[in-house]
């Protein structure tokens, strides 16, 4: 399990570099140990795998996991960041806690599961996919393909670093640009102009004190809203013609992205009220809602007594569980590895952390299938 840990991690899976080479480390993992795997390969270099093992007519456990990874930076790493040092009792490098070690653990527990001959009375599928730090394009592939033909389901459980925490909440994500449009003109003559980034002012003024409308959750509370990039005008003598600025929403579950949207186009017509050539336009960069799975839910009830966790814990950061709500299972993410050391530099994993990680696996594994 620590081998293939430390092929995955060299198989360097950022954007850069696609997803292929850790999806065929994977794939040739299960397939050495007897379990079927296969690669699903798009745009030459993304891919996803998927491992499956047929049990019996009851219902199957879905494990979800990613196996691409965010770039290392500039920092210069303690260790080179896809060398997988083994130190310390650690192993060092880019995506080992995030989430690879998942990854490694949950495929050790199913191979496990499968030498011992115990017999399952469902299946146990295992999606490893591509881009869920970027855009999710793995996992919307997956369901795309599979969401239809999959047997019936206790329920999904992602592998993502928890530190063996059950987390069963999390918000959503709302990335959203928005570009005031201007015209051009000398900078000595800006009367012939219209000025984008003036235009700017006249909205960033308004959202100093904004509050995206929406009922406060009960976990959550209230969506965040927070204005991080600010972009407009080519030279000092050209009046701009546009600015754009990008905002980051962490909406709660069930928070309806588009009403976020109809807001900033209430705004926009306010503004218009008062500066009449006003003009902007709000465009998504990133969407995708949270999740708060009832923890009265059987499969809650069953993950908590297979790992001996009686509480459950929310989260702020997202994970690809929205993008399979459509399966209308419950979902929980629960895994080894520290979230605090995702995608900072010097990221590690502790052996025994991941070794620990596959035995809880074995048990939840046991405890849903035999
Ligand atoms: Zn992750």
């Amino acid at each position: 399990m620590i081998q293939l840990l430390k092929e995955l991690i060299r198989a360097e899976s950022t954007l850069a570099t696609g997803e292929v080479n850790a999806a065929n480390v994977l794939c040739k993992y299960f397939t050495d140990n007897g379990v079927d795997c296969i690669v699903d390969c798009f745009d030459g270099i993304r891919a996803n795998a998927v491992a499956r093992v047929k049990g019996g007519d009851g219902e199957a456990l879905l494990f979800a996991a990613h196996i691409d990874v965010v770039p290392p930076g500039d920092v210069v790493w303690e260790h080179p960041p896809f060398d997988a040092v083994e130190a310390d009792g650690k192993i060092h490098g880019r995506g080992t806690a995030d989430m690879k070690a998942g990854v490694a653990a949950t495929a050790a527990a199913i191979v496990d599961i499968v030498k011992s001959g115990v017999e399952l009375s469902g299946d146990i599928i295992f999606a490893a996919t591509a881009g869920e730090e970027t855009d999710s394009c793995g996992i919307k592939r997956f369901m795309a393909q599979n969401a239809d033909s999959l047997p019936p389901l206790a329920g999904v459980l992602i592998p993502e670093p928890t530190g063996f925490d059950i987390v069963t909440a999390h918000r959503g994500i709302l990335w959203i640009e928005i570009t005031t449009k201007g015209k051009t003109a000398h900078g000595s003559m800006p009367h012939l102009g219209i000025n984008a980034v003036m235009q700017m002012s006249a909205l960033l003024e308004r959202l100093r004190n904004y509050e995206v409308p929406c009922e406060p959750h009960p976990i959550f509370g209230k969506c965040s809203f927070s204005v991080n990039g600010i972009a407009g005008g080519q030279a000092p003598n050209v009046v701009p013609d546009s600015c754009t600025i990008k905002i980051d929403i962490r909406t709660v579950p069930d928070q309806n992205h588009q009403d976020v949207l109809d807001d900033f186009e209430r705004i926009f017509k306010e503004i218009k009220v008062e500066h009449s050539d006003f003009e902007a336009t709000v465009k998504i960069a990133r969407s995708c809602g949270g999740i708060a799975t009832d923890n009265d839910l059987q499969f809650v009830k069953t993950l908590c007594k297979a790992t001996e966790i009686s509480e459950t814990q929310s989260v702020g950061y997202t994970t690809d569980a929205p993008n399979m709500l459509a399966l209308n299972v419950p979902i929980a993410i629960f895994g080894p590895g520290k979230c605090e050391l995702c995608h900072k530099p010097n990221e590690y994993v502790d052996i025994a952390d991941v070794e620990k990680g596959r035995d809880y696996l074995i048990k939840v594994i046991k405890e849903f299938l035999t």
